[in-house]
């Protein structure tokens, strides 16, 4: 961690505890912690073949996938989990697809006009947690190019494939080596699940009448891969993935936690989205 970037830190996670001191002296009915949590539509993508995330299992069988990002506001702040597929995508109604991959990504929506429909601009946002850094979930990191990135270092210090750092050496991050609780109080943390990538996060949410909510990443793509404990072949690490997705079935057992699946169609169609929320 840089100086800069602990300094950043350190008002993010101790400026909004004073705040809340100061409500709870003024009223001790005053909520604590987060208050709402927004499901952003962040993209659109249709598989060719479901094997690519299950292995010898419904090869050559297309699917869709959903691709959310996740607006937080715990008092006064705002934190952003992933950023989804590039908002300019959004300008090509027929997407585009991956020659390489063969997927199809599409947008129907931009993550700006989402942000601007809940009243949030990009400078209110006082930080973004990335999950990984895959493109459809950094394609809009330098959309916010002073709000500070929740990384882990082994996922920012791992170059693409190229050689190319995954984030401009200029963007303000915190690199983080382990779990990180954003805003100090428990009601907001980054649980370390590696294994998909270097450096995969996820985030553990307590809302106050949603209850817990994992928001899981890519630590695993959809339902059917979580009941049966798949692992993509295109994972970084085997082990690493069924350790991590062992570590969020203890969390939601110990927390009640429901695991919202960022890439699972059904389960986000059957979900509010912005402008509405959960609490
Ligand atoms: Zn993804």
């Amino acid at each position: 961690m840089t100086e800069d970037a602990r300094e950043e830190n350190m008002k993010f996670a101790y400026v909004p505890a004073a705040v809340l001191a100061a409500a709870f002296a003024a009223s001790p009915v005053a909520a604590a912690g987060v208050d709402r949590l927004y499901v952003l539509d962040c993209g659109h993508i249709t598989g060719p073949d479901q094997s690519r995330w299950s292995p010898g299992v419904n090869v050559g069988v297309p699917i869709e996938l959903s691709d959310n990002c996740y607006l937080i506001r715990h008092g006064q702040d705002w934190f952003l989990w992933d950023t989804g597929l590039a908002d300019a995508l959004a300008a090509k109604p027929d997407g585009v697809k991956d020659p390489t991959s063969g997927l199809l990504l599409t947008r129907t929506n931009t993550l700006a006009a989402q942000l601007e429909q809940i009243g949030v601009k990009p400078d209110d946002i006082k930080g973004i947690g990335i999950s990984h850094t895959h493109p459809d979930h950094i394609g809009n990191v330098e959309e916010f190019p002073h709000v500070t990135l929740y990384v882990q270092k082994a996922e920012y210090d791992w170059p693409n494939a190229n050689g190319t750092p995954r984030f401009k050496p200029e963007h303000p991050v915190t690199k983080l080596e382990g779990d990180y609780d954003v805003f100090g109080d428990g009601s907001v943390v980054i649980i370390s699940t590696p294994g998909h990538t270097p450096g995969h996060q996820s985030l553990l949410v307590r809302l106050p009448q949603t209850g817990a909510v994992v928001l899981s990443g890519d630590a695993v793509h959809f339902k059917d891969n979580w009941d049966n404990r798949r692992v993509p072949g295109i994972n970084f690490n085997k082990d690493e993935t069924l350790v991590s997705m062992q570590r969020i079935a203890d969390i939601l057992a110990k927390e009640r936690a429901q695991l919202w699946i960022n890439h699972d169609a059904p389960q986000s169609d059957a979900q509010k989205k912005a402008p509405e929320f959960y609490e």
